[in-house]
């Protein structure tokens, strides 16, 4: 994959209230809610303020949406009906406990998934999903508002909705971001209770109006996103790069304080302890700072594919038939410790399937066996930056760690993502044992093993 090229966005003025005019005898009395709401990344500006009545497009098949013809044109439309809310049963944050990690250090690697395929309900649903917003977009609509996906007070927000139909792989979709600016409406997300009673007024034939306004300003002179890459130089075996890195970047109802600021500033924090000790590793360790994580890991791709290698997809699509093209430095390279997953601390590391490399981390993580922190675990995750190194054969791991807030219970990509989840015991943690292991990996004799992998 390519560097990213994409606009950023700044936020002028939002806003979102329910204004209800009820008449009492004469007099008109106004009743104003503001309501918990925020646009999705890279929404167009509204043209000033829309005000008025919502349109609800409850729609439950194909055939319901020839009634909204000439009905949207200028409107605030309602995306989908009422999101069910549940009470909240397990508590959002979570420590490992010793059965758990006992499992998982028992685990067999985990299999390679199958390539993504929607289910023919979950189709049904995103067809008649694209169909909506094609309406939508065709009539003319103000601006489209959806519930938030979490609740409670967390409201959930990510990138503004470009419509296409489920047959188009992800990888293939222009995004919102794109610089050849696809065609976007403006839109929103709202606390899942208060659209919730929006949607109960409505079907109760009780009209609603909102005022919204939307005003953001697109910078597109710059279309590049950077990486931050720092080193301490090795001795002996400098040519040998022991690597750490993180993400530095977030999504914008909150700081992204937990997703991903703690892990970029552990992973500053780790290289700030080996400099501080004035220490000589004898190969070179180099900290990574991505940037696009949330695009689809594209700081790291974009770093690997230049200074390592990259693995060139088939036109089949099929995992197995990939080709890889190879740069000098992939020799050399020996492992790389990726920082996601919230402010949790570590409990060991997972070693995607690198039997290998199990004899190494077991002996590095030994010594804080008391903090409970010393799991190897052949099982793999995903859904990060390590996965751009695994990707091509390279030794690339992310650790172990207690799910607080921050992993996908709650806190990530949400207005709750800020300092006040940041737990600072957990991170002091997270950087002795990381800045340990990798001193270790730094200093040790032989090259990290890795993994079997089919072209190489
Ligand atoms: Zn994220």
């Amino acid at each position: 994959m390519g560097p990213c090229q994409r606009a950023s966005r700044s936020l002028g003025t939002f806003w979102l209230r329910l204004v209800a005019r009820r008449f009492h005898g004469q007099h008109a009395l106004s009743r104003l809610s503001p309501l918990i709401a925020y646009p999705k990344a890279w929404s167009p500006s509204t043209n000033g303020t829309i005000r008025g009545e919502v349109v609800f497009l409850d729609v439950k098949t194909t055939a319901d949406l020839d009634s909204y013809k000439d009905k949207l044109k200028g409107k605030i439309v309602l995306f989908s009906p009422a999101r069910n809310v549940d009470p909240l049963f397990d508590p959002p944050a979570h420590r490992q406990t010793d059965e758990e990690l006992l499992g998982l250090a028992n685990a067999e690697p985990s299999a390679d998934p199958p390539p993504f395929q929607f289910t023919a309900e979950q189709g049904a649903v995103e067809e008649l999903n694209y169909r909506k917003w094609q309406l939508i977009q065709s009539e003319g609509a103000a601006v489209v508002l959806q519930p938030s996906f979490r609740d409670a007070g967390t409201v959930y927000v990510t990138s503004s909705t470009v419509p296409y139909p489920p047959d188009v792989p992800f990888e293939k979709r222009v995004q919102a971001w794109d610089i050849s600016k696809p065609v976007v409406i403006p839109q929103a997300i709202v606390a899942a209770e208060q659209y919730d009673r929006i949607i109960r007024l409505v079907a109760r034939g009780i009209p609603v109006r909102l005022e919204v306004n939307i005003s953001v300003r697109f910078y597109d002179d710059d279309p590049m996103s950077y990486n931050v890459i720092a080193e301490i130089p090795g001795t002996d075996l400098k040519d040998e790069v022991v690597m750490l890195g993180a993400s530095l970047d977030s999504w914008h109802a909150g700081t992204g304080a937990t997703d991903n600021a703690v892990g970029a500033a552990t992973a500053l924090e780790v290289t700030r302890i080996l400099q501080s000790l004035g220490s000589k590793p004898r190969r070179t360790i180099r900290i990574g700072l991505w940037s696009a994580e949330e695009q689809g890991t594209r700081g790291s791709h974009a770093y690997v594919a230049t200074h390592l290698g990259r693995r060139i997809d088939p036109p089949d699509g099929q995992p197995g038939h990939a080709r890889f093209e190879f740069k000098p430095e992939y020799e050399k390279f020996n492992a790389y410790l990726n920082f996601d997953y919230g402010t949790g601390r570590i409990r060991g590391v997972f070693l995607q399937g690198n039997e290998a490399a199990r004899p190494v981390f077991r002996d590095l993580l030994e010594p804080f066996k008391d903090l409970g922190a010393s799991t190897v675990s052949v099982a793999g995750i995903g859904a990060t930056d390590h996965m751009s190194f695994d990707e091509i054969g390279l030794p690339g791991f992310q650790w172990i760690r207690d799910y607080m807030e921050g992993n996908n219970t709650r806190a990530p990509h949400t207005n709750i993502d800020t300092f006040d989840h940041v737990l600072e015991n957990d991170l002091k943690q997270s950087a002795a044992v990381a800045a340990f292991v990798i001193y270790g990996l730094a200093m040790r004799g032989e090259k990290l093993h890795r993994k079997a992998f089919p072209s190489h």
